[in-house]
This record gives structure tokens, C-alpha cells and sequence, in this order.
């Protein structure tokens, strides 16, 4: 279902208290920080996944809060793998969360700022261009327990460095060629900070700059710097990077873009604003979920291999499979909320992902009645061609969704497993000879059971009690079962799309015993059926989410949705249905 977004200052949640906040709360009352800039930045090599949501609500999610803004930064500094497809998806699903950015970046935007940067880094002797092939850089580092040896080219002077650069970046050299190194510590007990690379060759066309650039920064490098350029304050990111953090602090200290406002110069003459910052990285712990997969590179196999039906296949983790699966942005950031922030790794059940989708469409979502698995039931006692018109409250809990019309007829559409000529013990609903309540239009009793020459039941007929129609005195008699129904003179026939977990087992990502995830996918988990909906189903918009009574909540597909051909997807169940499964 749509949703206007909200801005994260009026939110109505309690004040979170997550130690990213507590730290931006201490910054401001300190006076280390006026305003918070924060920023997510995302590398257009795919679509976003329910992970990048928790990085998302975090840091526009904090600008909000604390009054400040935050920039949406395309990290384009791999242009091999990088596609203007991901970057309209992403600025889409960014939106669609309800969230919008202050000012919309890319790393290539500060291409020339960090090569002023590198230029300034070899005139003060701090990096050097290196001749060694990447195999030999590899022998060269060390490892964890034993320290690295210096590059040959390491004293190399600064008119050479400088000269060999000015050559790489003219295209003079071939890729892997050489590369410009920090001069920083081999012999560090951090790997990365044994001279990392800050720029390798690479002749590539590049989504946003073309042909310009024959040279490409490294992600720390580029990374640091464009986090400074934008003057961010807090760079939230995930875990992994903690080992990174003191490559991070050295490019901005050694750079130091506050102190050297003519490194900036490229920037106000794009357009852009002079603002710099030291900025200071903080990371957390990566949103991970059972029966899922989370890597883009597994995704993207899972897309190009056909296993699914695309990026937005509805039982993706992706945000455009999620939507499409009728998950909305109140669900996505309630999940996220629920979740919190902290350094713990951890996985999270899928059915904290689903529960919060349950608890937003119980509230959100209208009811709406639907037969996915049809029986017909005729009762008997009506005449033919009776029609009349029954009224309904589309919300039990909330009058604002007002009431609307279902037409009521003598041959309806029940659920096929609402029935049972040889009942299992404790069933309450339909049995030969037994009596059910229609939802909202009285009491039926079963009298015969037609079948087929192979046996299979094809038609009920029944007797509906008219003393339990809705006003008369019967009405509110004691009966076990309710069930719902639909007109079959009315109803429009719909698609309907059963979707499940994508996987079978907890942990897809598992590779022991030789198996690997595509070993797990979940066969069942795409059933499409032929049912029924109610006049007022098929009409709906597409992405409108109803609860089908009974049934589950579903969400009218965004693509194959229409009012005389409706699509339906199941988003949910009504209730955990894996949770019993163990
Ligand atoms: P890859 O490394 O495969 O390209 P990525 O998931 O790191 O993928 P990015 O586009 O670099 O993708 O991520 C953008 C931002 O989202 C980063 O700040 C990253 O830390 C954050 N992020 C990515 N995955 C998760 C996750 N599972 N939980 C929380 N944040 C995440
Ligand atoms: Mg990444």
C-alpha cells in the first residue's frame, strides 16, 4: 500500500536510545558538532536489499531526529559493475521508504578532488606510485603474523611519484600497470594499513564520467574523502569496515580537507557548496535474516540464472521484492525499529520481518472477502435469480475505513477446506448435515454433497436458515463455525499468487557438506491459483494491501494487476505458519 512519507522529527515512536544516538546526542550537547550530516551510500552494482533498509532508516533516520539532513551518495568508484538501472532503483526504493535526501551525490562528482588529493599526498612524501604486479604486492604485505617488506619503488622521489602519476591518470600505462600506494607502515599490525593502494588503473568507461578517467580511487580513499567533502559528521557503516576505520582517519587527517579549502576547488566548480568536515566513522552490526540470502552476488545469480523472476520477484529480500510482495515502508521501519542498533552480530527470525508486516496491515489494511481454493454451495432454499445486496464494515477496529456493498446471491463460492464430508476431529465447520455461519449473512446447513464419476465433490447444496438472516430473531444464534464466501454470479475470477520463503532451511547461506544455497530453494515457495475476490477486490489499485478474511493479507500485484484481470499476491498469513514447522 502507498504511503506519503514521514518525516523521521514527527515520528510518534519513542526516542531511540541506540549507541550511534546516544554518541550524535553527546556531539551536539558538546558543541563538537551543531548539526548532524549524515549519509548513505550505497555502490549502484544492484538492487537494495532489506539490509541496506536497516542502513537507510539509521541514517536518514537520525538526520530527522536530530534536525539534520543526510545525502544520498552513489559510490561509483568500481565502474566494471556499476549500471544507471541500479541507480534509478535505488533513488526509487530510497523514496518508497519514505525518506529523501538532502542533496544527491556520486564519488565521481569528487574525482578531480581526490586526485588533488593524491597529488598533494606524494608533494608531502606520504604516497608513492609502485611498479609491483598485484601478485607481487600480495607476497609483498605479509600476513596476520608476520610483518610486511617495503615496495622497492617506496623511495621513489616526489618529482618521479608525481611524473608517474600525471602519466597514469594521462592513460599512458596499461591496467594493473602500476598502482599509487599511502606510505603508511608495512610492518602495522593492521593489514590495511601496510601501503594500502589509493588508485589502480583501470581503462574503463565509467557510467557518470565516460572515458575521462584512465585511473580509479580505491573505496577507503574515496570513501573517507567524499565523506570530508560532504561535511559529514557521523559515517555510519557496517562492521566489517571497523578494521578499516584507522585507514579511514588517516586519509582524512592527512588530506585534511578543512585546512586545504583549494582541494576543494573542483567541487565549487560543479556547483556544489563548500562544506568539509573531519568526519568520524562509527560502525554497527549487519542486519542478517534467517532463510535468506543477503549478498548482492548470490542475488544477482538467483536473478541471471532464472531462479527467480527478477529483481523484484516477490519472495526476494530485495526492497523492490519486498513491495511488490505488499510489505510497506511502515512495516519496513517498524522491523528495522524492532531490530535496533548495536555491535552484536546477530540473525534475526523471518518472523520478526513478517510479524511486523502482520501487526502494520492489521491496522492499515481493509478486509476484503476472497476464495482462493473454490467449492460452490448452493442453497436451495433461495430462489433462482435471487440477488440482494449485503453491507460491511471494511474494518473491524477502526470506523474511519467506513463500510462498503457485497453482493449476496443464491450460488456462492466457498473455500474448498471449509468443508469436510468426513470431518477430523474438533472441525467447526462445514459437515453433510451440519451448519455453518456465512460471515455476515446467516446460517446454511449442508444437505447434499454432488459429485463427480471420479468421486470428487463438485457442488454443495444447502438450506440457509431464514430466521439467521442478518435483523431477524435468529440471527444471533450460537453456532460453531464462521466462514467466509463470495457471490459466484459476482465475483471476478482472480490470479492468485502464493508465495512462501524462498528457502527451506534457517541458514541458505551454509556451504558445508558441498552444498550451496541454490540447494535449499523452497519448491513450494510460488503457488498460483485460480479464485475468486469480491467486487470490491478487483477494483482495487494496484500495491492496494487488503486482508482477504481468513485467508492471509494480500496485496494487488504492481505490474499484473488490473480491475477486469485481478492479480493477487499473498504478502503474509494471518499467522506464523513456519513457527510450528521448527
Ligand atoms: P557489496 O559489498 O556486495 O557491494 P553491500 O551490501 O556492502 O554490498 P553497499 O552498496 O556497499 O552494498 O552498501 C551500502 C550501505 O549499506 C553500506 O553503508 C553498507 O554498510 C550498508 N549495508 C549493506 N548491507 C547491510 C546489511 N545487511 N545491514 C546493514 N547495513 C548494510
Ligand atoms: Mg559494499
Amino acid at each position: 500500500m502507498s504511503d506519503t512519507p514521514i518525516p523521521a522529527a514527527i515520528d510518534e515512536t519513542p526516542e531511540k536510545r541506540d549507541f550511534i544516538r546516544q554518541i550524535v546526542r553527546d556531539d551536539l550537547s558538546s558543541g563538537k558538532h551543531h548539526a548532524v550530516k549524515t549519509r548513505f551510500p550505497p555502490e549502484p552494482n544492484g538492487y537494495l536489499h532489506i539490509g541496506h533498509a536497516k542502513s537507510i532508516c539509521l541514517n536518514f533516520g537520525i538526520a530527522g531526529e536530530f534536525g539534520g539532513v543526510c545525502n544520498l551518495r552513489f559510490d561509483d568508484t568500481n565502474p566494471a559493475k556499476e549500471d544507471p538501472e541500479y541507480v534509478a532503483a535505488i533513488q526509487d526504493d530510497v523514496r518508497w521508504l519514505g525518506f529523501e535526501w538532502h542533496s544527491l551525490r556520486h564519488a565521481s562528482d569528487y574525482f578531480e578532488v581526490y586526485y588533488l588529493a593524491a597529488e598533494k599526498l606524494i608533494r608531502d612524501g606520504k604516497a608513492f606510485v609502485c611498479d609491483l604486479s598485484a601478485e607481487q604486492v600480495r607476497e609483498y604485505r605479509g600476513t596476520l603474523t608476520e610483518p610486511g617488506r617495503n615496495s622497492p619503488y617506496r623511495d621513489r622521489s616526489v618529482e618521479e611519484n608525481l611524473d608517474l602519476f600525471r602519466r597514469m591518470r594521462a592513460g599512458e600505462f596499461p591496467d594493473g600497470a602500476r598502482t599509487l600506494r599511502a606510505k603508511i607502515d608495512m610492518a602495522s599490525g593492521n593489514i590495511n594499513l601496510r601501503d594500502p593502494a589509493l588508485y589502480r588503473i583501470k581503462h574503463v568507461e565509467h557510467q557518470n564520467t565516460g572515458n575521462a578517467w584512465p585511473i580509479y580511487p580505491m573505496y577507503d580513499f574515496a570513501h573517507a574523502l567524499g565523506d570530508a567533502v560532504e561535511g559529514i559528521t557521523h559515517s555510519l557503516c557496517t562492521l566489517e569496515f571497523e578494521d578499516h576505520r584507522p585507514l579511514y582517519d588517516w586519509c582524512v587527517d592527512n588530506v585534511d580537507l578543512t585546512g586545504h579549502a583549494e582541494l576543494l576547488q573542483p567541487v565549487l566548480e560543479k556547483g556544489l557548496p563548500r562544506e568539509a568536515a573531519k568526519p568520524r566513522q562509527i560502525e554497527f552490526s549487519r542486519l542478517n535474516i534467517n532463510f535468506t540470502v543477503m549478498s548482492k552476488r548470490k542475488l544477482m545469480a538467483l536473478v541471471n540464472d532464472g531462479l527467480v523472476d527478477g529483481w523484484d520477484d516477490p519472495r526476494m529480500p530485495t526492497l523492490q521484492g519486498l513491495r511488490r510482495r505488499g510489505y510497506t515502508p511502515s512495516a519496513m521501519r517498524l522491523f528495522v525499529d524492532r531490530v535496533g542498533i548495536s555491535k552484536q552480530n546477530s540473525q534475526i527470525d523471518f518472523s520478526v520481518l513478517e510479524g511486523a508486516l502482520r501487526e502494520d496491515l492489521d491496522s492499515a489494511a481493509p478486509r476484503r472477502m476472497a476464495v482462493v481454493e473454490p467449492l460452490k454451495l448452493v442453497l436451495s432454499n433461495l430462489p433462482e435469480g435471487h440477488e440482494e445486496t449485503l453491507t460491511f464494515s471494511n474494518h473491524p477496529k477502526d470506523e474511519t475505513f467506513g463500510k462498503r456493498d457485497i453482493p449476496f446471491s443464491r450460488e456462492l463460492w466457498i473455500e474448498r477446506e471449509d468443508f469436510e464430508e468426513v470431518p477430523p476431529k474438533g472441525f467447526k465447520r462445514l459437515i453433510p448435515g451440519g451448519e455453518v455461519r456465512l460471515r455476515g449473512a446467516g446460517i446454511v446447513r449442508c444437505d447434499e454433497v454432488i459429485k463427480n464419476d471420479a468421486g470428487q465433490i463438485i457442488e454443495l447444496r444447502g438450506w440457509l436458515d431464514p430466521e439467521s438472516r442478518p435483523g431477524m430473531a435468529g440471527a444471533e444464534r450460537k453456532i460453531k463455525g464462521t466462514i467466509h464466501w463470495v457471490s459466484a454470479q459476482h465475483a471476478v475470477p482472480a490470479e492468485i499468487r502464493l508465495y512462501d520463503r524462498l528457502f527451506t532451511v534457517a541458514d541458505p547461506d551454509d556451504e558445508s557438506e558441498g552444498k550451496s544455497y541454490r540447494d535449499y530453494l523452497n519448491p513450494e515457495s510460488r503457488k498460483t491459483v485460480q479464485g475468486y475476490v469480491e467486487p470490491a477486490a478487483a477494483i482495487a489499485a494496484p500495491e492496494q494491501s487488503f486482508q482477504f478474511e481468513r485467508t492471509g493479507y494480500f496485496v494487488a500485484d504492481r505490474r499484473d494487476h488490473q480491475g477486469d484481470r485481478p492479480v493477487f499476491n499473498r504478502s503474509v498469513t494471518l499467522r506464523d505458519t513456519w513457527a510450528a514447522k521448527g
